[in-house]
């Protein structure tokens, strides 16, 4: 169908140049990529540019993440097909789908309900059977579902969130934007039998983390955080 021909060119584009270019060489990670549409992750009016690396406005003041920073997160993740993922800011659902090909269940908790909805129609419309949303305050994480082997947060926190901390196994990995009005940086967090291993990988920007446990109401970032990474 002509429809849909750009989108396929546009997304094998990303898969086969944009990423690797970028640094991006797991080819399960490229599959995944390959496998999941993320032009139908945002709004009609934007599906011309949803190949574009770049974050998208997708309502309620929240973004798309931008493909090579989600790509440099999973790499950091290193998912197995046999890992528990709990994701917390699920917003499109575009990263969940992408978390779904590569692990074995993914819990994705999202505060906005619209977002969360619109979500899981298109997760459940794309024949997703491993992924379970919830909509409240991530910050709590999902204790009934824990241990998590990963967990992925997309909005960025003032503190590691000691919640979420507690329902990661030992030995499993957290990623995670800390920071404040002024900088934010991505961080790996490790549990270890008595405390956690932190790991700084990089600048960048995302929406707050709004919750008991991450920032208050609007939080402190400033206009225009966009859910990209600067390396
Ligand atoms: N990976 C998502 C990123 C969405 S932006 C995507 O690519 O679409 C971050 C999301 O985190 C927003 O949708 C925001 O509403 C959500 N969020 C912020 N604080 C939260 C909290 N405490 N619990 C759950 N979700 C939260």
């Amino acid at each position: 169908m002509v429809q849909y021909s750009h989108p396929e060119i546009a997304r094998k584009q990303l898969v086969e140049k944009v990423l690797p270019k970028a640094g991006v060489r797991d080819g399960r990670i490229l599959a995944a990529f390959a496998a999941v549409p993320r032009h139908l992750f945002v709004e009609e009016v934007l599906q011309s540019r949803a190949y574009e690396d770049t974050s998208l406005p997708i309502g309620f003041g929240q973004t798309i993440s931008q493909p090579t920073t989600l790509a440099a997160i999973l790499q950091v993740l290193a998912l197995s097909e046999n890992d528990s993922v709990l994701e917390i800011g699920g917003g499109s659902g575009y990263q969940t789908a992408l978390l779904a090909h590569l692990a074995q269940r993914v819990f994705s908790m999202e505060r906005v309900a619209p977002l969360s909805k619109l979500a899981w129609r298109r997760l459940d419309s794309l024949g997703f059977s491993n992924v379970a949303l919830r909509i409240g305050d991530g910050t709590y994480g999902w204790p009934d579902k824990a241990p998590f082997d990963a967990i992925v947060v997309s909005a960025m926190s003032p503190r590691v969130p000691d919640y979420l901390v507690a329902q990661l196994r030992v030995g499993g990995r957290m990623v995670i934007p800390l920071g404040d009005r002024r900088s934010q940086r991505l961080v790996k967090v490790i549990r270890r039998p008595s405390g956690i291993d932190r790991i700084d990988l990089a600048a960048c920007q995302f929406v707050p983390l709004i919750g008991r446990f991450g920032w208050e109401k609007r939080g402190p970032a400033p206009e225009g955080a966009t859910g990209g990474m600067d390396s």
